[in-house]
């Protein structure tokens, strides 16, 4: 046997008892759990974490030796926050889509990572991201957070939006003889076999799940969000051809129409879900669809507006709709429907989403109905219960902490004061 061979394999052998010997325990002690599985609150909790994963959780526990241990017996815990509507990756905070043509690739990828940090630190351990201009910053976001290489919560990735041409997805009000880089016109697609060829192309490179537009949007240009776009046809043909690589769609809506034509074709959430109507609640609530409505975003827009920071069309395809979309936000939740927490983080700054909770309150939903929208109805709508959305044995170690009780006073988190994901403790 050659020397080098014995040696190879002396080393791998003392590397595999270092790893073995170096299994981080970490014992939380929580004064206060809030468990939005059984909508209850557990008190005097031990939550017993190795590595990157919670091992278990009690009352009364046996602390194992040699742990090092975190107290938040003053505190509350709960799950790490989920925000499944934001657009981390779109670079700097900015009301005008043209802005993506002063920039490169790079630079709007190195602008997204204080995103992705001030994410994190306020207290949302992961994030479904739901689609960029710039195709694919995303992607190389959410690896860059997991190689570790920069600080951000969990993404879930889109990689573009899938858009008909000059739609919400699109980057419009450029001259017709502009021709667009590959990258910014990546997901436009006009019928249903370019649909699939999009997609395809989407799973090929690694994403997560995809996000297409059946309406006219409020922030594009030559917009209208009263429109369909897409047929029922092209809808159908994403969410079959999406479901064949196991991906799941969610689909912008303002419009009934457009909202009615997504929960038919079969998509998993609705964003924004501004116009639905009785019918289209009706459907949501018979197909399981959840509407992911991001009712705090009209402040900032209207506040960005008196700033002189919005396009004046962006202002006029807003007027009214912020308060349709609360008001409508008060009927679903009334009916039942599934709802989840998105704020479409970008249109207000980033780090400030734990203010949407205070609107859902106010226009209808209990505070545990609230955080139940952010934590275990947000991975279920990601399909990842058994990762994220409870602390609970098996699961992600993700958890956050407020002084006081959240479920009193839900603004609270908006300072969240104690972030761990993964097992590691980001702030404290
Ligand atoms: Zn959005």
């Amino acid at each position: 046997m050659p020397k080098g061979f014995l040696t190879a394999v002396m080393v791998a052998a003392a590397s595999a008892l270092i790893s073995v010997a170096a299994a981080q325990v970490t014992v939380v002690k929580a004064g206060k759990l809030i468990d939005p599985d059984t909508g209850k609150v557990l008190t005097d909790q031990t939550i017993i974490i190795r590595n990157n994963r919670i091992e278990n959780v009690g009352a009364g526990l046996a602390q194992p030796a040699g742990a090092k241990v975190i107290d938040l017996s003053k505190m509350t815990v709960l799950p790490g926050l989920i925000d499944c509507h934001t657009h981390l990756a779109d670079g700097a905070h900015n009301g005008e889509p043209l802005g993506q043509f002063k920039k490169t690739a790079a630079q709007v990828a190195l602008e997204s990572v204080p995103n992705a940090r001030v994410t994190l630190e306020s207290g949302f351990t992961t994030v479904r991201d739901v689609g960029v201009y710039r195709a694919l910053t995303d992607l190389a976001l959410r690896d860059a957070i997991n190689r570790g290489d920069i600080i951000g919560p969990r993404m879930f990735v889109a990689g573009s939006y899938v858009t008909i041409s000059g739609g919400a997805g699109a980057l419009t009000g450029l001259a017709p003889d502009i021709a667009l880089p590959w990258d910014l016109r990546y997901g436009e697609a006009n019928s249903p076999w370019e649909v699939r060829k999009v997609i395809r192309q989407l799973a090929h490179e690694g994403v997560d799940h995809i996000k297409i537009l059946s309406s006219g949007a409020v922030l594009t240009h030559g917009s209208n969000p009263k429109s369909q776009e897409f047929t029922p046809e092209e809808l159908q043909a994403a969410v079959d051809e999406a479901n064949h690589f196991g991906l799941r769609v969610e689909s912008h809506a303002h419009s009934p129409e457009g909202i009615k034509n997504a929960i038919r074709a079969g998509v998993a959430s609705v964003e924004h879900a501004t116009m639905i109507d009785g019918e289209g609640i009706s459907l949501a609530k018979q197909h399981g669809t959840y509407l992911d409505m991001d009712i705090y975003d009209e402040d900032c827009i209207q506040e960005d507006g008196r700033k002189g920071n919005v396009p004046k069309d962006f202002l006029e395809h807003d007027a009214k709709l912020g308060q349709i979309q609360r008001d409508n936000f008060r009927k679903a939740v009334t009916a039942g429907v599934k709802m989840s927490f998105g704020t479409d983080a970008g249109v207000c700054a980033y780090g400030t989403s734990g203010k949407q909770f205070a609107l859902m309150v106010q226009y209808g939903m209990t505070p545990m109905q609230a955080i139940q929208s952010a934590t275990s109805a947000a991975a279920d709508l990601l399909g990842r219960s058994n990762d994220i959305g409870s602390v609970k044995a098996g699961k992600y170690a993700d958890m956050i902490a407020v002084a006081g009780d959240p479920l009193t006073d839900i603004r609270l988190l908006e300072n969240v004061q104690f972030v761990m994901k993964d097992g590691t403790v980001y702030k404290q």
